[in-house]
């Protein structure tokens, strides 16, 4: 079985998360560590999170993708703001630990105007001090669309930040559907060859989660924006073939859609019903 969710407010604390999952048939599912477009963390409420870590086992989830906000920029040219993401994904990272064994996406950061070596040079030192923090996660680099100055929209620059880290088995890819192909890489008439690029520069055993989504631009647009699933350039064909792609067997689908929980659930039916 396909294993998929989609993105969930925290709002109604982590318990409420699982029970609205279990309402869509998702076994999965994302969030953001905290608001996404603020800093701000709520305090950590234990019984909630107690709750949440038993009734995820209960019923069998797979492996979460918790989201870090888009506030975060590990490459800043600002060194107060390196400083705070670094800061608060250590803290997203010691809340992880209460819920181990889950996975830590983020969106390796913008140069903004520093070049693409620099900008790997700080993701690189950033994670290298991050990861010490992550005993209980696997913390994933997200490929990205290229929009503006972003970093990781091509498979080698995110192969030369993890190489330029320790702590290796502590790292991993999330593929993100939309990006991907917004960033030029033409998984629509392409899938196996780009899957097969991957695997080449970064190794597909690396790919720990997808982001499926479908795009509302052509072809490497480098514009980054998500379309429900069939409804975009992409279409519903493309999917069919990822869910169906031997390499991305068993590992969490996660809908960042446009979308609200009772199109997930249907968009998780239609998923499922492609495999
Ligand atoms: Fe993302
Ligand atoms: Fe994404
Ligand atoms: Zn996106």
């Amino acid at each position: 079985m396909l294993h998929i969710g989609c993105h969930l407010s925290t709002t109604k604390g982590y318990y409420n998360m699982v029970k609205t999952a279990l309402s869509i048939d998702a076994d999965t599912f994302a969030f953001f560590t905290r608001n996404p477009r603020g800093g701000n963390v709520k305090e950590t409420d234990l019984k909630d999170m107690e709750d949440a870590r038993e009734s995820l086992k209960k019923n069998g989830f797979y492996p979460l993708v918790a989201h870090a906000p888009y506030t975060y920029n590990l490459c800043s040219e600002k060194e107060d703001i390196r400083d705070f993401s670094l800061r608060a994904m250590k803290e997203d990272l010691e809340k992880l630990e209460m819920l181990p064994g889950n996975y830590y996406n983020f969106h390796p950061g913008s140069h903004r105007g520093q070049g693409i070596a620099r900008g790997i040079d700080l993701i690189s030192a950033g994670l290298e001090s991050i990861l010490p923090y992550a005993k209980g996660t696997v913390v994933l680099l997200e490929t990205m669309a290229g929009k503006g100055t972003e970093v990781g929209s091509d498979f080698r620059e995110l192969r030369s930040i993890i190489d330029n880290t320790s702590y290796k088995d502590r790292i991993g890819v999330c593929f993100d559907t939309c990006h991907v192909y917004d960033g030029g890489y033409d998984i629509k008439d392409h899938l196996k060859e780009v899957l097969d690029e991957f695997d080449k520069i970064i190794g597909v055993e690396m790919i720990r989660a997808v982001h499926i989504n479908d795009t509302k631009n052509p072809f490497s647009s480098h514009k980054d924006r998500h379309e429900r699933i069939g409804f975009g350039t992409l279409g519903a064909d493309t999917f069919k073939n990822i869910v169906r792609a031997p390499v991305l067997k068993d590992i969490p689908f996660i809908l960042e859609t446009p979308n609200d929980l009772e199109g997930y659930k249907k968009e998780i039916g239609l998923l499922r019903g492609f495999c």
